[in-house]
């Protein structure tokens, strides 16, 4: 079964404790198809370009087994003030975190400023029910307009995955919404690899007739 899991930190992040290679070997060993590495912005700052480097140099070496993708997760409580949007444009995607929280800037604000961004966009572990009642907004629709792609985070630590797995109402708005979606372990610790909830929410989304973001739809 087709597998995607597009949120992933190595030592490149504050919190991470894996290489890029020993999170890609664990997905490969894991049969997942497609691994987006995503660390945090803040953690790597100026180093952008060895991080880009070091994962090009991963997408040759593993590219016969998995397909490596290049991707960011930005904060946006606040929004980061050293991150030029044009040092983006040469990665796969990137994914805005924790916009639902009470602390994230303003969404607004967030919208015009996510403008900038060229590559494909994604909203990390964001309730975004909760963000729509919050703003009285319909975010669905705001996210198809703004070409936005939504993150389902198995981690564990959302409650918002536990509520898409049995509210069918929530699931069947955003299968009809057309919005596009992606699956993420969020993996700080190859240990805790939660390979069974990625195969899951991968073969959900399918189920649903989602389109997955970045990878296309799959067939
Ligand atoms: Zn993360």
């Amino acid at each position: 079964m087709f597998t995607a899991d597009l949120h992933n930190h190595t030592v490149f992040s504050y919190d991470g404790t894996n290489t890029p290679e020993e999170i890609i070997e664990n997905a490969i060993a894991h049969r997942v198809d497609v691994i987006g590495i995503t660390d945090h912005q803040f953690s790597i700052g100026g180093d952008l370009r060895e991080y880009k480097a070091r994962l090009d140099a991963c997408r040759e070496k593993y590219g016969d087994k998995i397909k490596v993708l290049r991707g960011l997760e930005i904060g946006t409580r606040p929004a980061p003030d050293d991150l030029n949007p044009r040092d983006t444009d040469d990665l796969d995607y990137v994914l805005f975190e924790s916009l639902d929280d009470t602390r994230a800037m303003d969404l607004a604000d967030f919208l015009e400023w996510r403008r900038r961004f060229r590559c494909p966009c994604g909203l990390a572990h964001c309730d975004i029910f909760r963000l729509g009642e919050r703003y009285g907004v319909d975010m669905l629709k705001i996210m198809r307009r703004s070409g936005l792609f939504w993150e389902l985070n198995i981690s564990g630590n959302y409650d918002y995955y536990y509520d898409f797995l049995t509210n069918d109402k929530k699931r069947e708005a955003v299968a009809r919404s057309g919005v596009k979606v992606s699956v993420g372990s969020d993996t700080h610790w190859i240990e805790e690899y939660r390979f069974r909830p990625i195969r899951r929410a991968n073969a959900l989304m399918r189920e649903l007739g989602c389109e997955f973001a970045v990878i296309g739809r799959i067939r």
